[in-house]
């Protein structure tokens, strides 16, 4: 019997992608809790975006909830995840006197950080971001409301009409667009020239790393996979990036049973890349199922070492040690 020949695919596997020390810390947070507490652990939102990951938490006894009235005065601890929480969350829970560990990504809280003093200061605070997204809802939940206005493009750069252009700041979501950012912060800049802007960039170091890999490896590939999670901000950035840099097929998926095959019939060079929420354990999964299809192979294209490690929340940190 003669043997099936697959045909070449060559694959460049973009370095570094995939989990960021925010979501490693947050994901080590839920499991040394359940550890330390037992089962069930409440978390308040998904722990990170990424339903293959909350699934397997949950199966290790943790339960998502909405919002804080849906956990129960048992003494369970509550998590708030690495998107961070508004002021009004942590207060609630101190009125119910509900044991809590916060596992807010340490980069997100220099954000809101950053807005608490730009307030204090006097400044009117701009936060370039997208509506609704989990880390914008906590960022704009530090401040009174009416102090914080949210931007989300070049036409609302254009459109907002503060009381006083000449005391504003702004900060950004830290997962956002590296390129798409500059150019709104430029365009508020023009708009508003003594607008203060953050000292040290906010869109974080996982967010800036992974799509500078993207867009190294892009103009070279025929197709790219993000594997990530459709409700992941730094995921779906990367899926845009690789479009811009050129790349004719770029898909974000979460599991190889996503794919859809007939997109990939003709490609011989596939990049592959992961958001910061997405397991390693995903992107082995798709190169399986690829090398079912072709044969193939794979080089790691590395743009930046990484080495990030954040310690764990208070109050979990001696279990680590044991
Ligand atoms: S993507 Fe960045 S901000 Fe978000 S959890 Fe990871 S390191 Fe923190």
């Amino acid at each position: 019997m003669s043997e099936v020949s697959l045909p070449p695919l060559d694959v460049l596997l973009c370095a570094p992608r995939g989990f960021c020390a925010g979501v490693v810390r947050a994901i080590d947070a839920v499991e040394k809790a359940l550890v330390r507490y037992g089962a069930p652990v409440y978390v308040r939102h998904e722990i990170v975006h990424n339903k293959y990951v909350v699934e397997s938490l949950r199966r290790k006894g943790a339960i998502f909830v909405h919002e804080l009235d849906e956990v129960p005065d048992t003494g369970a601890p509550v998590i708030f995840s690495a998107h961070g929480v508004a002021k009004s969350v942590p207060a609630e829970a101190v009125s119910r006197r509900l044991l809590t560990i916060d596992a807010t990504c340490p980069l997100v809280t220099k954000v809101h950080r950053e807005a608490e003093i730009l307030y204090r200061r006097g400044r009117h605070v701009i936060l370039i971001g997208h509506a609704g997204h989990p880390e914008v809802v906590g960022t704009m939940g530090q401040l009174p409301n009416g102090s914080i206005t949210l931007v989300e493009s070049l036409d609302d750069v254009a459109r907002i009409a503060p009381t006083d252009s000449s005391n504003l700041a702004y900060v950004t979501q830290t997962t956002l667009s590296v390129d798409d950012t500059r150019e709104i912060a430029e365009a508020l800049t023009r708009r508003f020239p003594e607008i203060v802007a953050p000292h040290k960039e906010d869109i974080c170091y996982a967010t800036t790393n992974r799509q500078e890999a993207v867009k190294h490896v892009a103009p070279q590939v025929d197709a790219m996979i993000v594997v990530g999670s459709q409700n992941s901000s730094n995921s779906q950035r990367l899926r845009e990036v690789a479009e811009r840099a050129g790349c004719p097929l770029a898909r974000l998926v979460l599991r190889a049973g996503d794919l859809d095959w007939s997109e990939f019939a003709a490609i011989r060079r596939l990049g592959v890349t992961a958001g910061a929420s997405a397991p390693e354990v995903l992107v082995e999964e798709i190169l399986d199922a690829f090398a079912e299809r072709y044969t193939l192979k794979v080089e790691t294209v590395v743009t930046t070492e990484e080495n990030m490690i954040f310690p764990l929340p208070r109050g979990l940190r001696g279990e680590a040690a044991e």
